[in-house]
């Protein structure tokens, strides 16, 4: 059951303070946490947990890096001016 484990708690080097193992699912726009392996290696066996709910389409989603923020940036300026000239 993909919510036994929602409940336990550890502090969050990204938030700072605690947070449940339920915050760490969803953390990634409804996915876990990128860092969840690291952050839980000791308190289960997280790889299996993940193998086990999620595909390997959502685990590659999940793992993917971060873009750098510039990049980010340069990909919202084309989306604006893509939908701007749509108009
Ligand atoms: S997995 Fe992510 S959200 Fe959860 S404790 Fe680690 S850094 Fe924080």
């Amino acid at each position: 059951m993909i919510e036994e484990h929602d409940d336990k708690t550890i502090r969050c080097p990204r938030v700072g303070g605690e947070v449940n193992f339920r915050f760490c699912r969803f953390e990634n726009n409804m996915l876990p946490c990128r860092l969840i392996v690291g952050c839980w290696q000791m308190q289960m066996d997280i790889s299996k947990f993940l193998e086990d709910h999620y595909s390997k389409e959502e685990l590659k989603r999940i793992f993917v890096p971060p873009k750098p923020k510039i990049q980010s940036l340069v990909d919202l300026i084309e989306k604006a001016k893509r939908e701007g000239s749509a108009e």
